[in-house]
């Protein structure tokens, strides 16, 4: 249960960035890939373990994006890299809906525990979020009847054609690639920040929008995610999502949590949905969930799950034997790492030192998220407009520096800290202090 070569545990850079390597792999890169896959970093990499990725000319960068969410137990658990090699051994593939195996089984037993809700749950297994969040609205609407699909303001669901339409940022997600798939419908969320209301009045707006612009009666499912990810690391005001979990109760509405980017830990919870106490008709996950291997699962009420029969779900790759012994080695390393609990440490460890460089710099105009997904909005102080040449100089800056940031909301203004739940506390404090500094400079410069 070894790696041949843990990284030692430290930020180093031996080059200019990019490398001599990087540089070259770049240009080929830009000569053969698709120009619309953009990359974020300009060196490309080479291992990465725990805290830290190496890239192909040895600089070693402090990761603060786990791929965006993904890599939580680290770029190279060595639980999940014995799991696939053993699995490798076995075979690759046979089609689970072929013939089945036990990995499959056992994942979808422990979706069913782990999830929200001790009422009895059903799991499928697929390979990207998007197809996760497909599957969700494809049981939603087999199992109500209904058509209409509601989704929040600044949500992010995916890529596909349908997760396309449900997602809200048109550049880059949806320019140009339209027309978009119908039915889908979006009103506000909460976003204490910006919109100022309590969780109740935000869920009262909601869904009054829902019942006057769509009507209740054809509404299969509203998809949420419990934290917005893409959107901003937006949290909702307390009060918000049980209100509309309450709601769509009361109307037969299937609530659909997408857990993609907040489950398997991230947050300091299970799934993110425990922290706002509610409990999700149907939840979608992925990221997280394998260590890296693709995979995703749509988990809920059995009876939901159940309503399309045989032969209605799945998929070629749907639940791969070596996805699926990965995420039992994930789920493994989550519990005997304790890195629920981590993650709620890494949360108190970036809240101390964000908040308290906000005390001293009001272009940091929010500072929050939960466990390991915490981000700062970066805002012109005098009007608190959001300011996203400032955010994109200081992400620049500090990867030029040796740490992977990243990015994201609506607005383009919000830097977001996405760890592996396995970084040392120095390691991620000599990260997030140069994103710190970064910003500081930037505004000794200006
Ligand atoms: C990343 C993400 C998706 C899409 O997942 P893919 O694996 O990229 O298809 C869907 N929903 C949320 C909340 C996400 O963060």
């Amino acid at each position: 249960m070894t790696n041949a070569t843990p990284a030692p545990q430290a930020r180093s850079l031996h080059t200019d960035l990019p490398g001599p390597r990087s540089r070259d792999l770049m240009a080929r890169k830009e000569a053969a890939v698709a120009r619309g896959v953009g990359t974020t970093m300009t060196v490309f990499a080479d291992h990465a373990d725990r805290g830290v990725l190496v890239d192909v000319d040895g600089n070693s960068f402090v990761d603060l994006g786990s791929g965006i969410a993904v890599t939580s137990v680290g770029g190279a658990a060595p639980r999940v890299v014995e799991a696939v090699r053993a699995q490798l051994d076995r075979f690759t593939h046979t089609c689970f809906m072929v013939t089945p195996y036990d990995a499959y089984v056992e994942v979808c037993e422990k979706l069913n525990q782990l999830t929200p809700g001790s009422f009895p749950k059903k799991s499928a297994l697929f390979t990207s979020g998007a197809e996760a969040v497909e599957n969700a609205v494809k049981v939603a609407r087999h199992h109500t009847g209904r058509p209409a699909v509601v989704v929040l303001d600044h949500a992010y669901h995916g890529r596909t054609n349908l997760t396309m339409a449900m997602t809200g940022k048109v550049v880059p997600y949806k320019d140009g690639f339209g027309p978009f798939a119908p039915e889908v419908y979006r009103v506000p969320g909460s976003y204490p920040l910006r919109d100022g209301l309590s969780g109740e009045q935000a869920a009262r707006r909601t869904v009054e929008q829902i019942a006057r612009m769509v009507g209740p009666d054809h509404v299969a499912c509203v998809v949420v995610e419990p934290i917005q990810g893409e959107g901003g690391f937006i949290v909702p005001a307390d009060g918000f999502l049980p209100a509309v979990v309450d709601w769509c109760r009361a109307n037969g509405i299937v609530f659909v949590a997408d857990e993609v980017q907040t489950g398997f830990a991230r947050t300091g919870a299970w799934f993110a949905s425990e922290l706002f106490g509610i409990e999700p008709d149907v939840v979608a996950t992925a990221k997280g969930i394998a260590g890296g291997l693709p995979l995703s699962g749509v988990t809920g009420r059995a009876e939901i799950m159940d309503s399309a029969g045989s032969g209605r779900l799945g998929g070629t790759y749907g639940g791969n034997p070596l996805a699926c012994a990965a995420a039992l080695a994930a789920i493994e390393t989550y519990q005997a790492e304790g890195l629920v609990e981590r993650a709620r440490a890494i949360e108190d460890f970036l809240l101390t030192r964000l908040r308290a460089a906000a005390e001293h710099d009001p272009r940091i105009g929010d500072v929050r998220g939960r466990g390991a997904m915490i981000a700062v909005e970066l805002v012109d102080p005098a009007t608190g407009d959001p300011d996203a040449a400032l955010t994109n100089q200081v992400a620049a800056r500090a990867r030029s520096q040796g740490v992977i940031t990243l990015t994201c909301g609506t607005y383009g203004n919000v830097l977001r800290f996405l760890p592996p739940l396995t970084i040392s506390l120095p390691l991620l404090g000599e990260g997030i202090d140069t994103v710190l500094a970064s910003l500081a400079e930037i505004g000794a410069a200006a």
